[in-house]
């Protein structure tokens, strides 16, 4: 993947977020406060913005994802921001400063990221939040590194089973986990938002 790349999934992430930003809310308006959709699409939106003012256009995969990071952190707000401007940061400090960037350097940013997201919100998997997509998703890349495009379109389906079975978790992390056992029964809504990138890699065209 290359920079115009990366663009180009940024965008794609936008517009996927933008179509589910009043499900995502709903989700979380049933374990949360309902504001999920509403954070992320704010973040996104801002990313466009910088996207559409040529400010990545001179950059490496891992100084746009450095910013991607800046922004989401100072836009999103709550303790998702914080969240996802770690993960992408994360990502970025673990990715090689090279134009063109591969799978197999994707996977030690995304194992980075995921750290990064587990130091800052101490959630193991099973707690549902988002790294119980985030974990699952990442080893079915790493079981297929040899075959980068089956790797993505496998994490898309990896990742949409892992969404839907945080249904059936009790949280433990999150505003959710105040809930208790109240919280089984709904989709963690942080791990819808990340199935959606997960798409959206699939969505562009990826070299
Ligand atoms: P807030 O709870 O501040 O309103 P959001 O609604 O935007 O933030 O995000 C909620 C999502 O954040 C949850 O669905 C969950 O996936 C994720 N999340 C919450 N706490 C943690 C944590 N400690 N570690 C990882 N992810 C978390
Ligand atoms: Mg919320
Ligand atoms: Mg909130």
């Amino acid at each position: 993947m290359n920079n115009r790349q990366l663009i180009k999934l940024l965008e794609e992430i936008n517009k996927e977020l933008h179509e589910n930003k009043e499900y995502l809310n709903q989700l979380d308006a049933a374990i949360g406060d309902g504001d999920h959709g509403t954070n992320v699409v704010r973040g996104f939106e801002a990313i466009q913005e910088e996207i559409n003012k040529g400010n990545f256009d001179d950059l490496t995969p891992k100084q746009t994802l450095k910013d991607v990071a800046m922004i989401l952190m100072s836009k999103i707000g709550g303790s998702s921001g914080p969240l996802f401007g770690t993960l992408a940061l994360q990502m970025s400090n673990g990715l090689d400063d090279t134009e063109r960037t591969y799978l197999d350097q994707w996977i030690k940013a995304i194992q980075s990221g995921i750290d990064g997201v587990q130091v800052l919100g101490k959630a193991q998997l099973g707690d549902k939040t988002m790294v119980d997509v985030l974990i699952p998703s990442l080893e079915t890349l790493e079981k297929n590194i040899n075959d980068p495009h089956k790797a993505i379109k496998e994490a898309e389906v990896t990742a949409k089973k892992a969404m839907e079975d945080t249904k059936d978790l009790e949280a433990k992390k999150g505003r959710a986990a105040y809930l208790g056992k109240r919280s089984i029964g709904h989709i963690d809504p942080g791990s819808v938002t990340i199935y959606l990138l997960w798409k959206s890699i699939n969505q562009v065209e990826i070299s």
